[in-house]
């Protein structure tokens, strides 16, 4: 199955701010070994993030690449890989068309793996936004409780997403540990 992945907050820790260095870079704990989990039992792992902090002059795309080579080479020390990461690097005034809660980013997922479209695949997010843009494509959307998730589980309570059954799951570990056991995607209340 395609698993993609919101980034901040779900893979590294995020704190509200942006992740402006390699340094600042730090995986939530277990996240790595559970992207190595999914990757080895044959799912295949995406990336969707939106990284405004580039319209925004905080940083260079050179070190979101450094960000995710860092990631990278954690990953494959535990026999796991990113098959594709795409990122939105425009403000949220440009109007651009990728930038979550919109598609593109999932659509150039989509196309990277030849894809007619996304259903049946799994959209982890700890906001609303990533939520929203998966449920769009036809994914499963999971929230889990790491970076904003627990103020987007609030959220949630009182403004579901029309027609979405959120899966919940306190971090990737959780969910990956779910998934893998066949209740992954179960609402969870
Ligand atoms: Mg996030
Ligand atoms: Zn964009």
């Amino acid at each position: 199955m395609l698993i993609i992945l919101d980034r901040d907050g779900v893979i590294n820790e995020y704190d509200g701010g942006y992740i402006c260095s390699v340094d600042e870079w730090q995986p939530i704990p277990g996240s790595i070994e559970a992207v190595a989990r999914l990757c080895k039992a044959g799912h295949r792992i995406a990336i969707a993030t939106n990284q405004s902090g580039i319209a925004r002059g905080y940083y260079g795309t050179d070190v979101l690449d450094a960000m995710h080579e860092k990631l990278e080479r954690l990953l494959e020390t535990l026999g796991g890989c990113i098959s594709f990461i795409a990122y939105c690097p425009h403000h949220p005034d440009d109007g651009c068309g990728c930038r979550k809660p919109l598609t593109g980013l999932l659509e150039q997922i989509r196309d990277h793996f030849h894809l007619d479209a996304l259903k049946g695949s799994v959209m982890v997010g700890d906001s609303r936004k990533d939520l929203e843009a998966g449920f769009a494509e036809g994914c499963q959307p999971v929230l889990v409780r790491t970076g904003n998730g627990q103020d987007t589980e609030r959220h949630l309570k009182t403004h579901p997403i029309p027609g979405a059954c959120v899966a919940i799951h306190d971090n990737l570990s959780a969910f990956s540990d779910a998934f893998l056991s066949g209740s992954g995607l179960v609402k969870n209340e």
